[in-house]
C-alpha cells in the first residue's frame, strides 16, 4: 500500500511525502493523498533522516547491567567470554530482536554488528524491518586459526544470501585477539570478495603499548602493513590514534566509529580526537557499542555525549557544530556506512517524524535541539522503505520481545 505523510515539516516548510515501492515518489507542499493511500497526518512533526549506529554487538542486550565496575580486559575475560561460549541461535535472535526494537524506538534504522551466531542476528534484522551489515567475530588467540577461517567463510556465505537488508562483513575482533597471519588472510579475503572489514582498534592505551612492543608500530600503521587499512575498513573506537595515524587512516580512506559512552563506561581514559581526525579528512561515524558496555542503544542520547566530550577535551565550545554532529549520527560523513540519501524524490523512503509536541524541540534551532536537548524518546514515527515500523512512539510486539529476551538472559544466568 502507498504511504502518504501529510503536514510534516522539512527545513521549516510544511510538506507531504508520498512513498511508492520503497522510494519517495513525491515530496513538497502540494503533495496530497489518494483515497486508497495509507495516510498519516504528521501534525507539524519535523521530518529528519534516520540515525545510523556504526558499531554495536546487538544481542549483547542480554548482557545489559552485568558488567560490574571492570575495565575492558577483566570485563571480557571474567564476565563476557565465559557466557558467550554458551549462547545459542535463539539467545542471539531474541537479544538482537530487543536491540532492533530499541534502535527503532530511538530512530536508528541501520547498524553495523559484530557478534556470534550472525545468521540469528540477520534473521532478527529482517523480522524487525531494518538493515544491518553483520560479521561473525573472528578470534584465533586460542591458537585455532583454521577454525576461525572456516567460521569466517561459512558466515560470509550464509550472510550473502539473505537479501538486501543484510550485508556481510568480516569482523576480526581486534589486533590483540587475531594473529598477524590471520589478519593478512582476512585482508586478502576482503579484497577478493569485496566485503568490508569491521575491527576494534586503538580502544585502550594498553593496546597501543602492546602493539608497539610486539610489532614496532602503532595500531593503524600495523594494520596498514598487513593490508587491512583500506576504504572498506571500519575502525571502532580510535581513541588513541595519533596525528600520523589519523593522516594514514584518511589517506587509506578508512572510517572511524566513535563510541563515546562505551569508552567512558569502560574508562579508557581518552577521547577520540575528532577535531584532528576532521582536519586530516577521516570519515567518521557514531556508534553505541554493545549494550554490555553502554548500556543503552539510544544513539541520539549518545550524540550529546559525543559532542560534549569533544568540546570538553578541546577546551573549545566551537570544537564541533551541532549540524555537523547530527550528520555524523546519520552516517552522512562516512559513505561506507551505507546511509540513505537526503530526503528527495527518488531517494529511499526512510525517515523519522519527531514528536511535534516535544518540549525539547519546540524552541531553538532544530539541529541544536536534536544534539543537546533530545533523546530517542522524541522519535514518534519511523518509516523504512515506505513501511511504517513505528507510529506514536509505540512499537508493535515490544512487550513480547522484552519478555522473550529476558527469558533468554535468565537461561544464561545473567
Ligand atoms: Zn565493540
Amino acid at each position: 500500500m502507498t504511504l502518504t505523510v501529510l503536514t510534516a515539516v522539512l527545513d521549516g516548510v510544511r510538506i507531504g511525502i508520498r512513498c511508492e515501492d520503497g522510494r519517495i515518489a513525491a515530496l513538497g507542499p502540494t503533495v496530497t493523498a489518494e483515497p486508497s493511500d495509507h495516510m498519516v497526518d504528521a501534525g507539524g512533526a519535523p521530518v529528519v533522516a534516520p540515525l545510523l549506529n556504526g558499531h554495536t554487538h546487538a544481542a549483547m542486550t542480554l548482557f545489559r547491567g552485568s558488567g560490574g565496575e571492570r575495565p575492558l580486559m577483566p570485563w571480557l575475560e571474567e564476565k563476557i567470554w565465559p557466557v558467550e561460549a554458551k549462547l545459542t541461535d535463539e539467545d542471539v535472535y531474541w537479544g538482537a530482536r530487543l536491540a532492533c526494537a530499541e534502535m527503532i524506538r530511538g530512530g536508528t534504522t541501520r547498524f553495523w554488528d559484530m557478534y556470534w551466531h550472525p545468521e540469528a542476528t540477520a534473521r532478527a534484522v529482517a523480522d524487525a524491518g531494518i538493515a544491518a551489515t553483520i560479521g561473525a567475530p573472528l578470534f584465533d588467540h586460542d591458537g585455532n586459526a583454521e577454525g576461525m577461517k572456516e567460521s569466517a567463510l561459512r558466515s560470509l556465505d550464509q550472510l550473502s544470501e539473505l537479501g538486501p537488508a543484510v550485508r556481510p562483513a568480516l569482523a576480526p575482533h581486534s589486533i590483540y585477539t587475531v594473529s598477524e597471519g590471520s589478519l593478512r588472510w582476512i585482508a586478502e579475503l576482503s579484497a577478493e570478495r569485496e566485503v568490508p572489514v569491521h575491527i576494534h582498534l586503538s580502544e585502550t592505551e594498553r593496546e597501543v603499548e602492546d602493539c608497539v612492543a610486539a610489532h614496532g608500530l602503532r595500531p593503524a600503521a600495523y594494520l596498514d602493513r598487513l593490508g587491512l587499512l583500506g576504504e572498506r575498513t571500519i575502525l571502532a573506537h580510535g581513541v588513541w590514534l595519533d596525528q600520523e595515524e589519523l593522516e594514514l587512516v584518511a589517506m587509506r580512506g578508512s572510517t572511524v566509529i566513535s563510541n563515546p559512552v562505551a569508552n567512558m563506561k569502560l574508562a579508557v581514559g581518552g577521547v577520540f580526537p575528532y577535531p584532528a581526525a576532521r582536519a586530516a579528512g577521516v570519515a567518521v561515524g557514531l556508534g553505541t557499542d554493545g549494550a554490555g558496555s553502554n548500556d543503552s542503544l539510544d544513539l541520539l542520547a549518545d550524540l550529546k555525549l559525543f559532542a560534549l566530550a569533544q568540546k570538553h577535551a578541546a577546551a573549545d565550545p566551537a570544537a564541533i557544530a551541532a549540524g555537523e554532529a547530527w550528520e555524523i549520527a546519520t552516517g552522512a560523513r562516512a559513505p561506507l556506512l551505507g546511509a540513505g540519501k537526503p530526503l528527495t524524490v527518488g531517494a529511499p523512503a526512510d525517515f523519522l517524524l519527531l514528536n511535534p509536541d516535544s518540549p525539547a524541540l519546540g524552541i531553538g534551532e532544530l539541529a541544536s535541539d536534536l544534539v543537546y536537548a533530545a533523546s530517542g524518546a522524541e522519535v514518534d514515527t519511523v518509516v523504512v522503505g515506505g513501511e511504517l515500523l513505528m507510529r506514536g512512539g509505540e512499537l508493535p510486539g515490544m512487550n513480547e520481545i522484552v519478555a522473550r529476551a529476558a527469558e533468554r538472559a535468565r537461561r544464561l544466568g545473567l
